[in-house]
């Protein structure tokens, strides 16, 4: 699939509903609220009640059961007595994010889902806007958004997305995030109340700061010196809506501290159980943004999470494949060698083998290769076309 204007929408929509408008008012909400429907707080959930019926039946929405419970199952354990006002949506869009609409609407990128290292950071993700809820921070925004023009764009940005209107592509979603960011304030408290929430689910809170580690660092890598040097380079969807990010890993890092040591889940082994069936997917959807510097960073998170895991050798082959600059085929062969080092059964590092082979003309080999995954993936859905390369 391509993340062009048709495929972003719902996304994008939901990004504009979620990320920006959420809960005001002041004050934690209560359990089983519902803001009485002539209320503006009222007008607000409708309008997201409405985009939330339409997002049920994108074609975006990731519907596999196990994986849903998955994490519907961690938001809930956060949430506690507010777990059935929130509602998880997952969504196959290949961009770091999660957002919170006002009436409890939450949605989970898939780009989010592959660069957790494991379960306690997607906690932080989910505990940070679980505190955008909490503390109605949508509303918020929106009452100090009612005198300005803000307001126009925003139920017009609103009503689109609920009909199923036209915006998308990256630098859409970023000038919409910026029009609906949170204030530095708001974040600092989201951060706050997520820690809190992952302590008393029993989540190790320092692997908060990590995950904004590592976006920091894969946003260095796919940025030139000079871009680095610019704070307004902002090309991602959560940067620009998420203020400082060192700032913000150092303050957690802190926070994360003050709480007493104990025993605590950060959980690697089941997160990779959960998202392992996904996971070659949502790499495919990532290659598809061709930010291959960036992809690396990824990977690199991905072996240090759990060592003995072949797939990111096979997913760094890909990149060095796709990249196919200088030396790459070089280093894709050698990331796919390492791949079948660590799970003699990888077929898919088979695969791009041969691939690699037929590219630089060694028929032979690659015939081999290609009869290698074909025995190890019966069930290929190129198999046609790979038995084709090898003539059988
Ligand atoms: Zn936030």
């Amino acid at each position: 699939m391509d993340f062009t204007r048709r495929h972003l929408l719902c996304g994008c929509a939901a990004t504009a509903l979620t990320g920006c408008v959420s809960q005001g008012g002041g004050g934690q909400i209560r359990a089983g609220y519902a803001p009485s429907l002539d209320s503006a707080e009222g007008g607000l959930w409708e309008i997201f009640n409405k985009a939330e019926a339409d997002l049920k039946f994108s074609p975006l929405r990731m519907t596999d059961e196990e994986l849903n419970r998955y994490v519907t199952d961690i938001a809930c354990r956060l949430a506690g007595k507010h777990c059935t006002d929130m509602r998880v949506y997952l969504m196959r869009t290949p961009f770091f994010n999660a957002t919170m609409a006002p009436n409890g609407m939450m949605q989970v990128w898939s780009g989010l889902l592959l660069r957790c290292q494991n379960e306690a950071q997607l906690a932080a993700v989910l505990g940070h806007e679980i505190g955008h809820y909490l503390k109605r921070h949508s509303l918020q925004r929106f009452e100090q958004m009612r005198d300005n023009s803000s307001v126009a764009a925003f139920l017009g940005i609103a009503i689109a997305a609920a009909g199923g209107g036209a915006l998308a592509n990256l630098p859409g979603l970023v000038a919409i995030a910026n029009i609906f960011a949170f204030s530095r304030e708001q974040e600092r408290e989201a951060d706050g109340v997520g820690l809190e929430l992952m302590v008393n689910a029993g989540y190790e809170p320092v692997q908060a700061a990590e995950i904004w580690r590592g976006l920091i660092a894969e946003r260095d890598a796919g940025l030139t010196l000079e871009e680095r040097q610019d704070q307004k380079q902002q090309r991602d969807v959560f940067f620009a809506s998420h203020p400082a990010p060192a700032d913000r890993a150092q303050a957690l890092a802190l926070q994360a501290a003050a709480y007493p040591g104990g025993k605590r889940i950060v959980g690697e082994d089941r997160y990779l159980a959960q998202a392992r069936a996904f996971r070659d997917t949502m790499m495919q959807d990532e290659l598809r943004l061709h930010q291959y510097d960036r992809t690396l960073v990824i990977i690199e998170r991905m072996k240090t999470a759990n060592p003995g895991d072949a797939d990111p050798f096979y997913y760094e082959g890909e990149v060095y494949r796709a990249r196919n600059d200088g030396i790459d085929s070089g280093r894709a062969m050698n990331a796919y060698g390492r791949a079948l080092e660590l799970d003699e059964t990888h077929g898919l590092s088979w695969r791009g083998i041969g691939i690699l082979h037929r590219r630089a003309g060694k028929q032979e080999k690659a015939a081999a290769a290609f009869r290698q995954y074909l025995e190890l993936v019966p069930d290929a859905e190129d198999r046609l076309m790979i038995q084709s390369y090898v003539g059988a």
